[in-house]
């Protein structure tokens, strides 16, 4: 991580011939348990992850904004006047849609002065690790930062949802945006979709000798777009035909009655977002009264209903969740939008060797493109470093 630092600010100072004037990170983070249950307002429990975003920062005496990251070849720049949503493409949508989404939230973009910025980062891009949540919320903090807005986290998490849902056109909940920002050290952030209410809950893998392994396969999810859609168009359906306002309001007790009044496909989503929703609050539960050793079947139980009824898993994924369960796992589930991405095991620290190599061979025995395979512990938000 000490690299990556001295990285930025070395490229901040070689792309911009001077020195920054300050350092802020914000990590990616993993979903735990409850997927597409965020757009029907309901729960979710990611941890912020040990991967970040790191950017340098500089003010500038004019209203010019310049960007540049070591992930693209270009320096982007773009004067604050004319700062639109329309205005903004390709990878500085994020970053540059930040600084607009603060003026919604009360900065004065006609008044603020403009600034360079350079980014890092070790947050794997596209890999469902929601690496353009922690570029935005790196950015939210050091423009709320250095513009002097007194902005709270919570408003951050939405300044970067707003910028990806206007400027970069994804929409998108505030799950990844609220973990970036909220995360802490071995805990989870348990967070309301509805009411936006968030709690931080202990995690305690450390204590129970467990570590959350990654499973990335490669397999690109960008083209997920119409599946994305489609799924979130069945859940509207299917609270309208039931008479809710979103699936949230819906219980696990209410399911035989739905599949009376629901063709096939939509109740399988509809109840995979249910029980999805049941098993983030039994997880909350069993981490409180029995530790991270015994919420393994919920895991579990969360691929299966994505793979069967949400219909959203991938060979890949299940090959991966398989073969963790095989191999040392107390539970694994395919994380993030699904159609490719990454897998999470919980898998005791000692057995971690063995599944890596389990995971590797089996990949290769199938003809698959090997996975990238690595261990994430839950650590702190956002911050000014
Ligand atoms: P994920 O959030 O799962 O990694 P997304 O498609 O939501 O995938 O976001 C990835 C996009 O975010 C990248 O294609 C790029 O446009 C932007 N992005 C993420 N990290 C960086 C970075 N370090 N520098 C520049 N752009 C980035
Ligand atoms: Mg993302």
């Amino acid at each position: 991580m000490t690299d990556i630092r001295d990285d930025v600010r070395a490229g901040f100072a070689e792309t911009f011939g001077y020195e920054a004037s300050g350092i802020w990170s914000a990590p990616g983070r993993v979903n735990l348990i409850g997927e597409h249950t965020d757009y029907n307002e309901g729960f979710v429990l990611p941890f912020a992850i040990d991967r970040r975003t790191i950017i340098a920062l500089g003010l500038r005496e004019d209203r010019l904004m310049r960007i540049a990251s070591e992930f693209a070849d270009e320096l982007v720049e773009l004067d604050l006047s004319e700062l639109t949503p329309e205005n903004l493409t390709g990878w500085s949508a994020y970053p540059l849609g930040v600084a607009w989404a603060l003026g919604e939230h009360g900065a004065d973009l006609a008044a603020v002065p403009g600034f360079d910025i350079f980014v890092d980062s070790d947050v794997p891009v596209g890999a469902g690790l929601s690496s353009s949540a922690a570029i935005e919320s790196a950015v939210a903090l050091a423009l709320n930062d250095v513009w002097a807005l007194g902005l709270d986290r919570r408003t951050l998490a939405r300044v970067g949802q707003l910028a990806e849902n206007r400027a970069v056109g994804a929409p998108t909940g505030i799950m990844d945006q609220s973990a970036s920002m909220l995360g802490e050290t071995d805990s989870a952030v348990f967070l309301d979709c509805r009411s936006l209410d968030s709690e931080i809950i202990d995690l305690g893998f450390a204590a129970a000798g467990l570590e959350i392994v990654i499973i990335d396969t490669g397999v690109n999810h960008s083209h997920a777009t119409g599946g994305y859609g489609e799924r979130r168009a069945s859940c509207e359906l299917g609270a309208k035909l039931l008479g809710v306002t979103a699936l949230r309001d819906v219980a696990v007790a209410d399911l035989d009655q739905a599949r009376t009044i629901l063709d096939d496909v939509t109740f399988r989503r509809v109840r995979h977002i249910v029980t999805e929703n049941q098993r983030v609050l039994d997880t909350v539960r069993v981490l409180r009264e029995q530790g991270a050793g015994a919420i393994g079947d919920l895991l579990d139980a969360s691929h299966q209903s994505m793979r069967d009824d949400f219909e959203i898993s991938v060979p890949e994924l299940d090959l991966a969740v398989e073969t963790a369960r095989m191999n040392g796992a107390i539970g694994a589930r395919m994380t993030g939008g699904g159609f490719g991405g990454a897998a999470i095991a919980l898998v005791p620290v000692d057995a971690i060797s063995r599944l890596q190599v389990a995971i590797d061979g089996a990949f290769a025995e199938h003809g698959y493109g090997q996975p990238d395979t690595f261990v994430v512990s839950a650590a702190k938000g956002a911050g000014r470093d």
